[in-house]
């Protein structure tokens, strides 16, 4: 039975799950991005990862080598093709879209300050993010503060606990004890990552430094070890068109674009799309699907890189004409032959209103 299972499997095509980054201003959000980004494209060798337009792509052979430290005391299988790594914090427009955005990905990461604990819109995020049923890690953040916290530059958490001094074990121990009574306080139980049985009822903690580099190896494999334990199912690729929204921009020499998130199927250039808009729904074809030039050439300026077909999950710039009143954090559909394009207009007006309604309401 057993080889079945595997036979089964081998045939299920997983997208990359769709990760965001949440929390108070302030906590490292942008930090914790970059240095994620960067501890992966170190000594030059970018390892595959992928700048793509709101969002960058890291493959699974970039985790694992990150968390290969782990791999005599972790025993995984990675079935995912890699992480798609929502830039949230850089979206002008991610005060309208945040309600959606936390809708948009599979995992969120939630920053908190490890030295100020919860603040106003970590607690906004975790209603967000409950309202959403999206699963979620908290990344304890600035760990490098901790009174003679002795730095292990991009150690993972664990060994880099180990060589810590009692004074910096005990008031890390009682920084963690106060984030733990909070999260209790906001009914939700949660303990540190590497003593977290149970990651359906209880949130994992990894405390990490956006500066130094420590935990970010911790971070990469709880992020992995949710999905795979609680999520599989719904990364599974669907060719049913699923694409959001996240920002209208106007390109010198390209005009009004838009930044979208394909979570599912495909998109091609040429293809008739319908989005929402704030004077009612767009009815365009798309001109170009474009994405930044690859990391490792970024010294050079060069130009956007065309795909004349793509395929989820990516972050791409839509060209096409007619876009400029396009609402962010609504979802763009595709028009076959056979499709009724009335049926989803009509779709596409609901979801202006909801978008309006949340702005409203928020
Ligand atoms: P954001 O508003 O959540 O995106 O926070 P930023 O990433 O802009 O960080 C806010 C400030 O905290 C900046 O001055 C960062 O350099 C600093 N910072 C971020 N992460 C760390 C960390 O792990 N350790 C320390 N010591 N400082 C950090």
């Amino acid at each position: 039975q057993q080889t079945e299972t595997n036979t089964r499997e081998n045939k299920i095509e997983y997208r990359s799950p769709i990760i965001c980054i949440l929390g108070h201003v302030d906590t490292g959000k942008t930090s914790l991005l970059d240095k994620i980004r960067n501890t992966n494209v170190q000594g030059g060798e970018a390892r595959g990862i992928t700048q793509q337009i709101g969002a960058s792509f890291i493959p699974i052979e970039a985790i694992k080598e990150q968390t290969k430290s782990f791999a005599e005391k972790v025993k995984m299988d990675f079935k995912l093709p890699g992480l798609l790594l929502i830039d949230t914090p850089g979206h002008e427009s991610f005060n309208n879209l945040r309600s959606r955005g936390s809708g948009l990905c599979d995992v969120a990461v939630l920053v908190v300050d490890i030295m100020h604990g919860l603040e106003a819109q970590t607690i906004e995020s975790i209603n967000l993010l409950r309202m959403r049923n999206t699963p979620f890690i908290v990344a304890l953040n600035k760990v490098d503060r901790i009174y003679e916290w002795k730095t292990c530059v991009n150690t993972n958490f664990v060994d880099a606990y180990k060589q810590q001094s009692k004074p910096a074990i005990q008031e890390f121990d009682s920084k963690v004890k106060e984030t733990i009574a909070a999260l209790a306080g906001q009914e939700l139980n949660s303990e540190l990552w590497w003593r977290n049985k149970d990651y359906k009822k209880v949130v994992s903690l990894v405390p990490t430094s956006a500066q130094t580099g420590e935990g970010i190896a911790d971070l990469m494999l709880v992020v992995i070890q949710v999905m795979q334990k609680l999520m599989l199912e719904k990364v599974i690729y669907q060719e049913k068109l699923q694409c959001t929204l996240l920002e209208v921009k106007v390109i010198e020499g390209l005009g009004c674009t838009i930044d979208v998130i394909l979570v599912n199927g495909r998109l091609k250039e040429g293809d008739k799309i319908v989005v929402s808009g704030f004077n009612g729904p767009i009815e365009t074809n798309i001109r170009s699907i474009i994405t930044p030039p690859p990391l490792t050439e970024s010294r050079v300026k060069s130009q956007f890189i065309q795909h004349q077909e793509i395929k989820a999950a990516m972050g791409v710039k839509i060209v096409a004409s007619g876009l400029e009143k396009a609402v962010p954090g609504t979802s763009l559909y595709v028009v076959d032959e056979d499709d009724d394009i009335n049926a989803i207009k009509a779709e596409a007006i609901k979801e202006v209103e909801s978008v309006l309604n949340d702005i409203e309401t928020s």
